[in-house]
C-alpha cells in the first residue's frame, strides 16, 4: 500500500461487506457495515483483535436491524469473542447508537472523549414531542423557508432519544496525545473537530492505519453545521483549523479507515481537498452575498446543487455555519429581519 501515487486517492477495498459479515483491512483488523434509514444508508465500523476479545469502533444506530446484524457479526466473523470495549469516534447517532446496548447487554466498557459522551447523554435526555422555542427561533433565524417552519412545528423533531440504546453511567475517557492500545497495535489519539466537537482519530504508531471516523471522509464532504445548541459557533474555523493541524501526520501509503464510504490512501490530498472545499465554498458565497441573504438562500453557490426534501436540515445548518464564519472572521455583516432572520452581507 505505500507505493500509492501521492496524487490520487486509491481503494484498495472496492466492494464494501454485506450485512453480518467481515473484510481484513489489516491484521486482526476487520471491516463491517451497518445500514442507515437515510440517502447515506451505511456507517462503517471496525472491529479490532484483542487476542481473547474485541475492541469495536463505532456502532450504527440503535434499532432491532442494527442489533441483528451485529448479532450475525458476532456469532460469525467475531467468532463469538465476547466484544469488551466499543470506542465511539463522536456523539451523532449513527456512531453511537449502540454503544449502551455494548455496555448494559455486553458488558463492554465505553471508551470514548469526554465532550461525545456529555453530548450524547445530554441530548438523550432531552426528549422532546414538538421542537424547542429556542429551536424554532433559530430556525427562523437560519431564513428557514415559511411552510417547513409550520410543518416542523408540529411534527415530532429528530431526537437523540429516539435513534439511542439507553446509556448508562461511565465512560472511560480518550483525550488528544493518548496511546491506545487495541488490534495488536498502538495508537495514537489526536483530537479533530468541526463536524462534532471534540472527535476522537487514532493512529496507528507504525504509520500504516488510522481510524478516522467522519473527520476524514473520501468522496464525501462532512457536514459542517451549526445548531440552536450553540447559535453563534463557528464550526468551519474549528474543522480548517483540525485539518490543517492533522495533516502534519498524513502520509500516501496510510490506510484510512473512514466512518462512511470506502476505506482509502491519500491522505496528504484528501486533506488538501477537505480544506479546500470550504475555502472554494466560502468564496462563492462572498460573492453570492454582495446582494443581502438568509443562509436559506444561499444553498445554490455553497452546494452547487438541488437540495432535496431530505436533505434540508442538514444544509440549512451547513450554510449557516458557512455565513456565521464570514461574520467572525470580519467578511460579512449581519442584520435581523421583523421575522428573526438574519441576513447576511459580504463586506466590501
Ligand atoms: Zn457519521
Amino acid at each position: 500500500m505505500t507505493d500509492a501515487a501521492p496524487g490520487k486517492l486509491v481503494y484498495p477495498f472496492p466492494e464494501p461487506p454485506a450485512h453480518g459479515e467481515a473484510t481484513e483491512v489489516a491484521d486482526g483488523i476487520l471491516w463491517l457495515r451497518l445500514p442507515l434509514p437515510m440517502a447515506l444508508d451505511h456507517v462503517n465500523v471496525y472491529a479490532l483483535d484483542d487476542g481473547d476479545s474485541w475492541t469495536v469502533v463505532d456502532t450504527g444506530f440503535a434499532s432491532r436491524k442494527s442489533r441483528g446484524v451485529w448479532e450475525a457479526a458476532m456469532a460469525g466473523p467475531l467468532g463469538g469473542k465476547p466484544v469488551a470495549r466499543v470506542l465511539v469516534t463522536h456523539h451523532h447517532p449513527d456512531h453511537i447508537g449502540l454503544a449502551g446496548w455494548f455496555q448494559a447487554d455486553h458488558g463492554a466498557e465505553l471508551v470514548t472523549t469526554r465532550t461525545a459522551w456529555l453530548f450524547a447523554r445530554m441530548l438523550q435526555l432531552d426528549e422532546q414531542d414538538r421542537p424547542l422555542p429556542e429551536t424554532v427561533a433559530y430556525w427562523r433565524a437560519c431564513g428557514m423557508a415559511p411552510d417547513i417552519l409550520t410543518q416542523r412545528m408540529n411534527e415530532r423533531p429528530f431526537n437523540f432519544a429516539d435513534m439511542l440504546a439507553p446509556m448508562p453511567l461511565g465512560f472511560t475517557r480518550i483525550r488528544e496525545g493518548d496511546t491506545f492500545r487495541a488490534g495488536g497495535r498502538d495508537w495514537d489519539v489526536r483530537i479533530g473537530n468541526g463536524h462534532a466537537p471534540e472527535h476522537a482519530t487514532l493512529w496507528s504508531r507504525d504509520g500504516e492505519l488510522v481510524i478516522a471516523g467522519d473527520q476524514l471522509l473520501p468522496s464525501i464532504s462532512p457536514n459542517i453545521g451549526t445548531y440552536a445548541t450553540e447559535p453563534e459557533a463557528d464550526p468551519v474555523s474549528e474543522w480548517l483549523e483540525a485539518c490543517e493541524r492533522l495533516s502534519a501526520f498524513a502520509t500516501p501509503g496510510q490506510l484510512v479507515l473512514p466512518g462512511h464510504k470506502l476505506p482509502f490512501t491519500g491522505l496528504p490530498l484528501r486533506m488538501r481537498q477537505l480544506i479546500e472545499n470550504h475555502h472554494g465554498a466560502l468564496r462563492r458565497l462572498e460573492r453570492h452575498l454582495d446582494t443581502p441573504a438568509t443562509a436559506a438562500d444561499c444553498f445554490q453557490p455553497l452546494f452547487l446543487r438541488e437540495i432535496r426534501a431530505g436533505e434540508y436540515g442538514l444544509a440549512l445548518v451547513e450554510a449557516m455555519a458557512h455565513c456565521l464564519h464570514l461574520w467572525h472572521v470580519g467578511r460579512a455583516t449581519r442584520e435581523v429581519t421583523g421575522e428573526g432572520a438574519w441576513m447576511w452581507q459580504t463586506i466590501r
